[in-house]
């Protein structure tokens, strides 16, 4: 399999949602932002695969979406479970991993930051600001503006075509508005972070690594955020429903 921007990545479904297979996701977006080739990336978990199923507009999102990230446990296991080894890929180390390459010299990428409250978005920019001296950051606007507002950002993203548009709106909302908008900006990667903004302002913190390794970052979540509780009742949920598919169902790895 090449990862190369001008082929199509493998994908995989799960309960009927795409995830594309990659060895180097970051390369083949910075190949493609090169070729002036627009990307909408969604990073796929569990809970957005249950909710999928019951929203046709989310799974529509989903399956014309460019790039479909592993980033939760639940997809890993599932895809293990068909024999497909794929290593996890969390949307905010995704979103680290682009914000250190766009400040690296020879690429020099405007950076848009987008969602979140008002202080929270400002101290993840300024977060990284600090780390990344070299960052070029050409917006950052809070998710809570009036249609105003929402308007004047439009604008501003239409004249500044930032290269990466980092989009902190929480799930489905941020696809919804990534699919929306992208065709004002049709050559940058736009992704979902969900609650990226969060944990890089310091206001809430990131599982610790052994966590991660026990692949129980989504129970530390819970624990952080006891109200996601409901959400996560789609987890159970989402795993019988993978071996039932893997028991009953038919897969095969296919082209994008
Ligand atoms: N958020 C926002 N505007 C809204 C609703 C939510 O900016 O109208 C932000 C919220 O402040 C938080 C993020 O969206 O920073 C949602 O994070 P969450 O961890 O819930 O993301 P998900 O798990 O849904 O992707």
């Amino acid at each position: 399999m090449s990862d190369r921007p001008d082929t199509l990545l493998r994908q995989f479904k799960i309960l009927g949602q795409p995830v594309h297979l990659a060895t180097d996701y970051t390369s083949w977006l910075i190949d493609r932002l090169q070729q002036g080739i627009g990307t909408h990336v969604v990073t796929m978990n569990a809970e957005i695969v249950i909710q999928a199923s019951h929203d046709p507009e989310l799974a529509n999102i989903i399956g014309t979406a460019d790039l479909v990230t592993p980033d939760g446990s639940g997809i890993i296991m599932a895809l293990r479970l068909h024999g497909v080894e794929q290593p996890r890929y969390a949307g905010i180390d995704l979103g680290e991993d682009l914000l250190r390459l766009a400040a690296q010299p020879e690429h020099n990428y405007s950076v848009l930051f987008y969602g979140g409250k008002p202080e929270i978005v400002d101290r993840a920019a300024q977060k990284w600001q600090t780390e990344l001296p070299n960052l070029n950051i050409v917006g950052i606007e809070h998710g809570y503006i009036d249609s105003q507002q929402q308007t004047q950002l439009l604008h501003q993203i239409q004249t500044t075509q930032p290269k990466i548009i980092l989009v902190a709106l929480g799930m489905p909302r941020q696809e919804i508005w990534i699919r929306d908008n992208f065709h004002l900006c049709p050559q940058a990667i736009w992704i979902g972070v969900g609650g990226s903004f969060d944990v890089w302002s310091g206001s809430k913190n990131r599982a610790p690594q052994y966590i991660r390794n026990l692949d129980l970052e989504w129970m530390y979540r819970i624990a952080q955020e006891p109200s996601r509780w409901r959400r996560a009742l789609a987890l159970p949920k989402f795993a019988l429903l993978a071996v039932a598919e893997r028991i009953w169902g038919k897969q095969k790895l296919a082209p994008k």
